[in-house]
């Protein structure tokens, strides 16, 4: 009961209202400094701008430390975390396996790392939501990236087995069937409520507060608990974990996708537009922490040129970059054991790393992010992405709210009134968003600085047990 009320209602933190202010005025900074960033404006004069807007960003970060104990919030948000596992877990390990209300998962969806964990992902909170256990299609042994299975690098995610011979129909909620088949997420007809971005309502209040991205929070703690990993794995990421000086000050991890996505799913970006981002997040912790930093990058990639070009064209920059047998094997052959562990290594740096700059077209980038924010800290802003903003494939609409009026000054703009709900596009990070507004039907592009996000809520019972 005690916990309860804790997690209900933070004493120690400001009040909701103010946490929201906190964030929205970090947010606006942001949202100004992309606007100065992109305009052809004198060169001397924009020098001074940025400067004194990197100056505001770094007194925004040190703000967000200062104010009320931050032990106490990575308490509060660890709280949470905990108790989205153990009831995951809970259901996860039912006491009867063979009675068990069940949903069977594919883990064999065709496509990379990235897209398949989020397919399971999404089978793990549509299980959740709808109070059954999820299990992997034959224990996860087919799989094109190994062929011991799941378990070959994770923990398995069910102490049941494979429900055998019973008889699964396609998923439906409700459904009587004890066991169901879900498919792919492209699939459904209509998106169920409790598909991200949602989040649980019993916190969405508190993590309002505490996390600068709820919803990705909450996803992050389903992967985490997805991601558990076996000793083996283990042992080797925290080996290469170790071969980068965390402990020497902080590292902004890239990922750069490149290869198959550029052109079809992505455009391609230089990694100088990579290092300009990186360099001016390290210009505002400088800001924040008031000494000069050493400048570490860790970089991720399918492209084995990167690093090389980064050690050459940055010498004032350490860089490090995953291990040469992955990056070979990736090349020769995507899906083999190498290459897994290639892309697991990836993406548990990006997850530990200072700062992310990527792009979030990419499903590793956003593993990196989603698997970090459950950590306690909030890392929810601790990003730069070159194209889109978050999203989860396959999610429902994501919508915000305007705060303030806004007319359109020309044919690409679209008005904007107080309490309008705007069906977001994208961010172009100069200070415009795109979207649609559900009241005039109008799509265009609007100051992000006059929007909030507006997130979904959704009862999962599950959390309550
Ligand atoms: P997406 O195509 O980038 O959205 O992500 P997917 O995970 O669906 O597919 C990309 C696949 O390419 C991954 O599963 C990896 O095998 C490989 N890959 C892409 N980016 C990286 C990276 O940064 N590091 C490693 N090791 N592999 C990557």
């Amino acid at each position: 009961k005690e916990e309860k009320e804790v997690i209900q209602k933070p004493s120690i933190l400001g009040s909701l209202e103010q946490e929201l202010h906190k964030r929205m005025l970090d947010d606006r900074i942001r949202e100004m400094f992309y606007l100065v960033h992109s305009k052809a404006i004198e060169n001397s004069t924009k020098t001074l701008i940025e400067n004194q807007m990197i100056s505001l960003m770094g007194l925004s970060a040190k703000l967000e430390k200062l104010e009320g104990s931050e032990d106490e919030r990575i308490k509060e948000r660890s709280k949470i975390t905990e108790r989205i596992m153990k009831s995951i877990e809970k259901l996860q390990n039912p006491e009867s396996c063979k009675n068990a209300n069940t949903l069977v998962c594919n883990l064999d969806k065709e496509c990379g790392f990235g897209c398949q964990l989020h397919h399971v992902t999404y089978c793990a909170i549509t299980a959740f939501a709808t109070k059954r256990m999820m299990i992997l299609k034959r224990d996860g042994s087919s799989w094109k990236y190994s062929s011991r299975g799941w378990t070959s690098v994770f923990e398995p995610i069910s102490k049941c087995t494979a429900v055998g011979n019973t008889e699964s129909k396609p998923f439906a909620d409700p459904s009587p069937a004890r066991v169901v088949s879900l498919g792919i997420v492209d699939s459904l007809l209509t998106k169920p409520a409790f598909l991200p971005q949602a989040v649980p309502e019993q916190f969405l209040e508190t993590l309002h507060s505490l996390h600068s991205h709820p919803p990705a929070f909450f996803v992050g703690t389903f992967i985490s608990y997805l991601m558990r990993f076996n000793a083996e794995t283990k042992e080797k990421l925290e080996a290469a974990l170790k071969a980068i000086p965390f402990d020497q000050g902080p590292v902004v991890g890239l990922q750069i996708r490149r290869t198959d996505k550029v052109g079809t799913e992505a455009a391609f970006h230089a990694l100088k537009e990579y290092m300009e981002w990186t360099e001016i997040w390290f210009k505002v912790e400088e800001k924040r922490l008031g000494k000069a930093l050493e400048r570490k990058v860790f970089i991720a990639s399918d492209d084995p040129t990167v690093v090389p070009e980064a050690q050459k064209d940055y010498p004032n920059y350490k860089v490090y970059g995953s291990t040469e047998i992955a990056k070979t094997a990736q090349l020769n052959n995507r899906y083999t054991d190498a290459s897994l562990m290639g892309v697991i290594t990836d993406i548990y740096i990006l997850s530990k790393v200072d700062y992310l700059v990527c792009t979030f077209s990419s499903q590793v980038c956003r593993m990196g992010y989603e698997l970090r924010q459950p950590s306690g800290s909030d890392d929810g802003s601790k990003f730069h992405s070159l194209d889109d903003i978050y999203y989860f494939g396959g999610q429902q609409a994501h919508e915000v709210v305007a705060i303030e009026d806004h007319v359109a000054q020309n044919n690409q703009e679209i008005d904007l009134k107080v309490g309008d709900k705007v069906g977001i596009a994208g961010n172009h990070w100069n200070g415009y968003s795109k979207g649609t507004n559900r009241r005039t039907y109008k799509e265009g592009v609007f100051p992000s600085y006059k929007v909030v996000n507006d997130w979904r809520r959704f009862n999962f019972e599950a959390l309550l047990d």
